[in-house]
């Protein structure tokens, strides 16, 4: 049986506990629950377990926007996988774009980090993209293998692995890269994932970057794109639920 598409919501750093619980209130009044696809809400660290208790019983999965590589210690200001797997995350995003350009993460950390969250029991959703400079010159395929090869542990696989592929460029602007070109990198991704691990067959790789109602479908129908990771349509839940609509295939419910 096809695994179902991933719709996954970073809030990124928005919402406080209000707002959250009403957004959460109103995904729930609009049936959340009874979508065919696998969401997943990832709420900044604060809201966690306020968040995780609120989708209890909901079918609803919960994770993080970042993690430390280290289980524990003196880094003032982290937030360990271990801590977000007690937490109730299931999920963790890695290496996004905002988190490389603005925080100097770099690949090797990023695997580090893949590393800690298997262990702790996380999937990694890790992000790769080129920037726009990248994708003008032609370097977009070779941008997004080297970090493939760089954050990846060896044994990645399915049960342990989801990628994220974001468009630097296309994350937050409202821009979106065009179907074509998004299924011919999702097949480049397939192949660096098989080169690097023969058995990686059926890593969902997600598409990101400005996903709203009124692209979804046409991404989603993708055959290589496995779901999306949605950033500022997730914090609408009239616009969330569309897109949650759209990979299920069902039409809209009034909330
Ligand atoms: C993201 O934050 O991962 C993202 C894709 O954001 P947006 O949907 O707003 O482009």
């Amino acid at each position: 049986m096809a695994s179902p598409p991933i719709i996954a919501g970073n809030w990124k750093m928005n919402l406080l506990l209000e707002s959250s619980t009403k957004l959460i209130s109103d995904l729930k009044k609009g049936g959340i629950s009874n979508s065919r696809a696998r969401v997943v809400i990832i709420p900044p660290a604060t809201l966690l377990s306020s968040i995780a208790y609120q989708i209890k019983d909901t079918g609803v999965f919960l994770g993080a926007q970042n993690c430390h590589e280290e289980l524990a210690g003196a880094f003032t200001g982290e937030v360990s996988a271990d801590m977000l797997a007690s937490a109730g995350c299931n999920y963790v995003i890695l290496g996004h774009s905002e988190r490389r350009m603005l925080f100097g993460e770099t690949n090797d950390r990023i695997k580090a980090k893949m590393s800690s969250a298997i262990k702790c029991g996380l999937t990694p959703i890790v992000c790769v993209g080129e920037s726009l400079q990248q994708r003008e010159s032609g370097e977009a395929m070779d941008a997004v293998r080297k970090q493939l090869e760089e954050c990846l542990v060896d044994e990645v696989n399915k049960n342990n692995c989801i990628i994220a592929y974001e468009p630097i460029w296309a994350v937050g602007t409202g821009q979106t890269a065009e179907p074509d070109d998004i299924e011919e990198i999702h097949r480049h991704i397939r192949n660096a994932l098989k080169a690097k691990n023969p058995n990686s067959d059926g890593i969902p790789i997600l598409y990101g970057g400005s996903v709203k109602p009124e692209n979804a479908s046409k991404i989603l129908v993708l055959p290589e794109v496995g779901g999306a990771l949605v950033g500022g349509a997730s914090l609408n839940p009239k616009d969330f639920l569309a897109i949650i609509n759209a990979a299920s295939g069902k039409s809209e419910k009034k909330i």
